[in-house]
């Protein structure tokens, strides 16, 4: 070799050896930038979460109540049984601090729940809500849970998550019991994004066959977190007409889609893509959470309606498109109602599988 040539050779090598240090560099640059690297070693590859403890059983609402513990073990059986539930990341409950409650409850309402369910009346409020000696230590853990679920969502864990939890929680005023729901779960989460996570905009759609008077009625005049609900009229509880759409500086974040009993998936996916899509487009939400009540599903032995699992897989990859385009996906669903077990097991597959990433059934 000529000694030229063997000079050309040695500012090459430097050259490789230096490239090769600025790209290990940037690699560890992005990985401290955006955790959803370090979690899951590429980005587009985070998994989804499901919250489940075995705490939400504890809660008993008496004989034969809709409202009861077999619905969360027909889900955790069906997602396992169909092989979920080791694709997806196990989130374990936790109860929340009472100062978290505060953010929407009056603390004279916490200690009246307290009291009611240790002291064994059997309800809180009225026998709307039915309530045992543990129901308070459940109904922490519910709100809990949802929020390790969003601070995994934050801190990159995983990419979004679906919390079987219980009680159910949005027809929970920030004073007053309803409707077989304790501490209302999504406001509470939608007011740890904002005050935790520093993130502005939250939205909640609500799918429940029943309209969540409470989280409308905590935020009717709160303009950061819009509420957009479809449900059964008229039915219980009686609220949420068409012409409800917030109060003072809060109009206008409010979205109610009434519809009359016998709706199927056509009248769900006309209401979520014509009503839902372009008002989320426009309000650009920070964070998505979904009050995931599957009692609009056919056959539910409360509501009226005919949704299908193939009609939830719609819905949800409808509410998802929306996370991914305006906050990176960030979505947390919790459970609200769906009392036939069946039911409402094929339709939270339907809807954790969308989650997943994958379109099938
Ligand atoms: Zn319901």
């Amino acid at each position: 070799m000529a000694p030229d040539q063997e000079l050309k050779r040695k500012p090459r090598g430097a050259s490789v050896t230096w490239l090769r240090s600025c790209l290990v560099l940037m690699v560890v640059l992005v990985g401290l930038a955006w955790p959803g690297y370090a979690a899951a070693g590429a980005p587009g590859r985070l998994k989804t979460g499901f919250l489940y403890g075995d705490i939400y059983l504890k809660h008993e609402t008496g004989s034969g109540h809709p409202e009861r513990p077999e619905r969360l073990t027909a889900i955790v059986a069906r997602l396992k049984q169909n092989g979920l539930l080791n694709e997806l990341v196990a989130l374990k409950p936790v109860p929340a601090s009472t100062d978290w409650l505060r953010t929407v409850h009056t603390q004279e309402y916490i200690e009246r729940v307290r009291k009611d369910c240790q002291g064994g009346s059997g309800y809180v409020d009225s026998p709307d809500s039915p309530a045992s000696a543990d129901s308070y230590q459940v109904a922490l853990n519910a709100v809990g849970g949802v929020q390790s679920a969003i601070d995994a969502v934050m801190e990159g864990k995983i990419q979004n998550a679906f919390c079987a939890i219980r009680p159910p929680g949005h027809h929970a005023l920030k004073d007053k019991a309803m409707g077989f729901c304790l501490f209302n779960n999504v406001a509470i989460a939608a007011k740890y994004i904002q005050q935790k996570h520093k993130l502005a905009k939250v939205l909640i759609v609500d799918w429940d066959v029943h309209h969540g008077n409470g989280t409308q009625a905590i935020f009717d005049e709160d303009p950061t977190v819009f509420y957009f609900s479809v449900h059964q009229s008229p039915f219980y509880p009686g609220t949420g007409s068409a012409e409800d759409k917030g109060v003072g500086k809060g109009l206008g974040s409010k979205f109610n889609v009434p519809l009359p009993a016998g709706c199927g998936d056509a009248d769900y996916r006309k209401a979520f893509e014509e009503r839902l899509k372009p008002a989320a487009a426009a309000f650009k939400p920070d964070f998505v959470l979904i009050s995931a009540g599957f009692d609009a599903a056919n056959g539910d032995t409360l509501g009226g309606m005919k949704v299908t699992p193939q009609g939830y897989a719609e819905l949800t990859r409808i509410v998802k498109g929306i996370a991914e385009a305006s906050c990176h996906g960030r979505l947390v669903s919790m459970l609200e109602g769906g009392y036939n077990t069946e039911a409402l097991a094929a339709s939270v597959e339907a809807h954790v599988r969308v989650l997943m990433g994958s379109a099938a059934q």
